[in-house]
């Protein structure tokens, strides 16, 4: 009997790429060109290079991605290696942006990674628009805004205020907090843009004082307490520093004093630092799913070989496992993705001169 030939590297992704199908997109056009044009062509950018990004990275070189790029401004510290697999102890003090395209290249052959050690505010526009797409393994909302806006920058409208499909960036946006996480597709034009659903991000929960100082019913309230309060009334006029080892064990101590006090249990070094830091704990299953259900969608978008995600994916794995889809809707008066009001005036005409809330209704 001869010897079976061994399986391609591509084997699953063939599946994927050379079979036409029910739930294919409108462009997509099954083969080998496809394939080979994807890894060839495709171009995608990586936003981050920690617990989501070192994922994505992985994910997507393993998704046949050839032409892939990563921009992080952090050093890698060593309380990030117990998710950000793709660093080692003697990585910390690195940027995590060249250890990441190095390990992944090193892992993966034929795929080329550049990296970016600086901030995304450091690059210009020019940058952002040689990629076919941006995936996004982002903690901040700043961040992500900013991206956003360079992203919905490139679109343009035509004469009827359609969007025009040739300025469209799309975007992948995965985050995750803990045992909770989300997917997104952002096609500006299309999609709701960040922007447009601002909402969902709620302003972060801060205790009432009254509580703190009156009635304190947890560990977070003992040590809020204690950093928020006791800290001014003792040490006032020295301002705290949360990365100060001695403000942090002084904040500690007493938050135990306050629980005791209040007979209420729980209050550890580790858990003064998370509340205080405002540190959710990283979960390393959470990061990988939603880092899969990003890359999926990258390679959807750029092949078509099924239809996006439409357009907001939740994932809570705190009791069980739950997970939907929700399809957002843009508003319409986004300022960042709608096509905006044309107004046209004189070049002399100054910005003081412009009356908008009477060009926007004109009756008043
Ligand atoms: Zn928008």
């Amino acid at each position: 009997m001869a010897d079976a030939a061994p399986p391609s590297k591509s084997r699953d992704l063939d599946k994927l790429l050379l079979r036409p199908g029910n739930l294919v997109g409108p462009t997509f056009d099954p083969g080998v060109q496809l394939r080979d044009d994807l890894q060839e062509y495709a171009k995608i950018l990586v936003v981050g290079a920690g617990g989501l990004g070192c994922e994505l990275l992985k994910d997507l070189a393993l998704s046949g991605f050839k032409n892939l790029e990563v921009i992080d401004m952090d050093r890698i510290e060593v309380t990030n290696l117990n998710r950000q697999f793709l660093f080692r102890l003697e990585d910390v003090g690195k940027p995590k942006a060249e250890v990441a395209a190095k390990r992944v290249m090193e892992r993966v052959s034929g795929v080329n990674i550049v990296p970016h050690f600086c901030r995304i505010e450091d690059k210009d526009i020019d940058f952002y628009s040689d990629f076919n797409i941006i995936a996004l393994g982002l903690d901040s909302i700043e961040a992500r805004s900013y991206i956003n806006a360079v992203a919905c920058s490139f679109l343009e409208y035509d004469s009827d205020n359609n969007p025009r499909e040739e300025t469209m960036k799309p975007m992948v946006d995965g985050g995750t907090e803990g045992f909770k996480g989300h997917a997104r597709v952002i096609v500006p034009g299309v999609t709701p843009c960040f922007e447009c659903t601002i909402w969902l991000f709620p302003p972060q929960v801060k205790f009432p004082l009254c509580t703190l100082a009156e009635t304190p019913r947890n560990a977070a309230h003992c040590i809020e307490y204690a950093h928020l309060i006791k800290w001014d009334e003792v040490r006032s006029g020295k301002a705290f520093d949360p990365d100060n080892a001695d403000h942090m064990k002084w904040v500690y101590d007493e938050a135990v004093k306050r629980a005791e006090l209040f007979g209420i249990p729980g209050v550890t070094y580790s858990l003064t630092q998370g509340v205080v830091k405002n540190i959710i704990p990283a979960i390393a299953s959470t990061n990988a799913i939603i880092s899969a259900a990003c890359a999926l969608e990258t390679l959807k978008i750029a092949s078509a070989f099924s239809k996006t995600l439409s357009n907001y994916l939740t994932y809570n794995g705190v009791e069980g496992l739950h997970t939907k889809v929700t399809e957002f809707v843009k508003d319409k008066d986004c300022l960042v993705c709608g096509p905006g009001v044309l107004i046209e005036l004189d070049t002399t005409v100054t910005l003081q001169e412009v009356n908008f809330l009477h060009l926007i209704e004109p009756s008043l």
